[in-house]
């Protein structure tokens, strides 16, 4: 038989030929590092058979980077932390292990709870197994067998694992020296073998319910990574820890912007420094708003079931609505503004010319998503976005996106922002002709290109009433968020029957465009205090300018230095703490500007110190000059 490698060239197999056999014809070095063989584009065991005429691609120990070859080292590594904890804790049971993004996790029913001192024990065991060196075998058994077995063993997880198991059954085994060491159920692939494991690490303990289900057991999950090289864990190492340094969860209470409380899971409380940012960006959107021909409206936030029914939501989107009765009638509260806008505007008879009409509302909105997924102010329960909507004629659509997405980077460059551009599809469940949604697709494709933006296409990915472009950024884990996106909608303006009058006297049927640039103000913030690690720019930070007495007879002169930056954010900071330990705090704070007011000091000689440290004298109406500058284009 013959397979095709990804020079194209082909090679002569014998028949029933392994991944290995084809590394080997090609040569021994490439036999060696390989972990992985890529068979028509699908990860698959070194040892499996190849299929006649299928390409193949190996992954190698030097694919330090590609995600399929991280996939099968940490894959391996999580059975070696199973094997490490059925020797530790004796009467354990095993549950699953899959990879995941930045490592692995394994779950385990303990005998007793164990603690993160415990994690360092398993850690050493594991290293002592790489160092002792393990080989993997893989065979593939009865089902029958494999219940048998597991049973025996006292792993119920396995055996409801067997029993729930899609196709054949496969076990892999490691061993050492022809010693059995651990057995599990597992589909592969895998390493042939532990000695590429250069670098393991267990990271943390969670809590995890068998199957995701709060009905069943709580299993204890162990979090850990492993790389090809020492180095790439050091890395890793580092990011984590600079992403921990930037977590918008830990700044906005270290910074006092915000909380969550479990009385109302996935909605934050929003303290004053915080309303401060919110309030900033609000001011930005009204201001944007106007300068573009946008109108503010103001629409219900709870609606009879009837409207969702017309909307499409009902069919779609109910299960992440919060719905009750009242008077004998279902009510749903809004996840979108978008079914009030369009009775709003079928409440008017709408000429040609009133198009484009371009509705916004920051109204609150409301989705129930699961309290798994809730993640900080990147996934809330309540939330308020830059929201507007735009009707207007078929042929306006192609410049009325294109202005969103100007609308849009002027936000974001003014900010700094790096954004990913996505262009998403027609999903599967969805409603409207094939027809409507290429023309839909097309105009969104050929705004990107007017606009000379790189995006990437996710097939499938589209909402139910239209395809969208996606704006996303990233958390400081490298997790990509969406933020803003433009969406077009020939279904909603059909299903509320909203007309104009064209200029050929007849009734046409609108094209609404939902587009939100920012996002959700929260998620939007919770993104910006990773972006800045809670550093705001001085236009935007809560508290601009603190003052900071010597000691309480400076407090009036203090006061009055404050009362003359009115129209900044300025707090005076009299406690009772020294001068040095203000400073520091103003510093942790990430306060822009800090002056501090003792005798000598004056409005013609101002000790001011800038976030970062670097200090100079300035008198009052320098410092105002360097504010407005500073603030100019906000
Ligand atoms: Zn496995
Ligand atoms: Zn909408």
């Amino acid at each position: 038989m013959k397979v095709v490698l990804p020079d194209g060239k082909e090679l002569e197999l014998a028949d029933g030929a392994s991944g290995l056999d084809a590394a080997r014809a090609i040569g021994p070095k490439l036999a060696e590092q390989s972990v992985l063989v890529k068979a028509d584009g699908t990860p698959q065991d070194l040892r499996l058979p190849l299929a006649d005429g299928q390409a193949i691609q190996f992954l190698t120990t030097r694919n330090t980077d590609d995600p399929d070859a991280l996939h099968v080292l940490r894959h391996s590594a999580a059975h070696l932390l199973a094997e490490a904890v059925r020797r530790l804790y004796p009467g354990v049971k095993v549950a699953i292990g899959p990879p995941i993004e930045n490592g692995f996790y394994y779950d385990f029913e303990f005998p007793a709870p164990i603690t993160d001192a415990d994690l360092e024990r398993i850690e050493a065991e594991v290293n002592r197994e790489i160092a002792e060196g393990r080989t993997w075998q893989r065979e593939e058994i009865s089902r029958d067998e494999a219940r048998a077995r597991f049973a025996a063993e006292g792993e119920p997880y396995k055996v409801e694992l067997v029993d729930t198991a899609e196709g054949s059954i496969s076990l892999y085994t490691q061993s050492h020296d022809g010693t059995d060491e651990f057995t599990d159920l597992c589909r592969g692939p895998h390493l042939q073998d532990a000695s590429p494991i250069k670098a393991f690490k267990l990271t943390s303990l969670a809590g995890a319910y068998w199957r995701g289900d709060e009905k069943n057991t709580q299993l204890t999950r162990i979090y850990g990574t492993a790389f090809y090289a020492k180095a790439d864990l050091e890395e890793h190492l580092n990011l984590l820890e600079e992403a921990k340094r930037r977590d918008h969860r830990r700044l906005g209470v270290q910074l006092d912007l915000f909380h969550f409380s479990d009385i109302s899971p996935g909605s934050p409380f929003w303290h004053p420094k915080g309303m401060a940012v919110w309030n900033v960006l609000e001011d930005l959107r009204r201001r944007e708003n106007a300068a573009r021909g946008y109108v503010e409206v103001r629409t219900p936030q709870i609606y009879d079931q009837e409207l969702w029914v017309t909307s499409g939501h009902w069919e779609k989107y109910r299960e992440h609505m919060f719905t009750f009765e009242s008077e004998h009638r279902t009510f749903g509260l809004k996840p979108m503004n978008c079914p009030g806008h369009c009775v709003l505007y079928s409440a008017g008879a709408v000429s040609y010319r009133e198009l484009p009409l371009r509705m916004a509302e920051a109204g609150v909105l409301h989705r129930d998503e699961l309290a798994g997924a809730l993640h900080g102010l990147l996934r809330v329960r309540m939330f308020s976005q830059d929201d507007a909507h735009i009707f207007c004629t078929e042929e306006q659509v192609a410049d009325e996106v294109l202005g969103c997405l100007d609308f849009g980077y002027a936000i974001y460059e003014k900010l700094g922002l790096e954004i990913d551009v996505e262009l998403s599809t027609r999903p599967e469940s969805r409603l409207g002709t094939d027809e409507e949604w290429d023309a839909a697709e097309g105009a969104l494709r050929d705004a990107l290109e007017r606009r000379g933006l790189a995006y990437t296409v996710n097939e499938g990915d589209g909402a139910f009433y239209g395809p969208k472009i996606d704006l996303h950024m990233r958390d400081s884990l490298g997790r990509s968020w969406q933020i803003g996106t433009v969406q077009l909608d020939r279904q909603m303006p059909q299903r509320f029957k909203l007309g104009y009058q064209g200029n050929d006297n007849a009734d046409h049927t609108p094209v609404m465009i939902h587009r939100a640039l920012i996002g959700s103000f929260e998620r939007f913030i919770g993104i910006l205090i990773e972006h800045f690690a809670g550093a705001f720019p001085f236009w935007l930070a809560p508290v601009q300018v603190r003052v900071l007495p010597i000691a309480d007879v400076h407090h009036a002169k203090a006061q009055a230095v404050a009362e003359q930056l009115a129209g900044y954010r300025v707090e005076v900071d009299s406690s009772a703490e020294t001068v040095g330990k203000r400073i520091r705090n103003a510093e942790l704070d990430k306060i822009p500007f800090t002056i501090v007011v003792g005798e000598k000091e004056s409005d013609e000689a101002l000790a001011i110190r800038e976030r970062g440290g670097e200090q100079s004298t300035k008198s009052l109406s320098e410092l105002l000059g360097l504010l407005a500058t500073l603030s100019g284009d906000k």
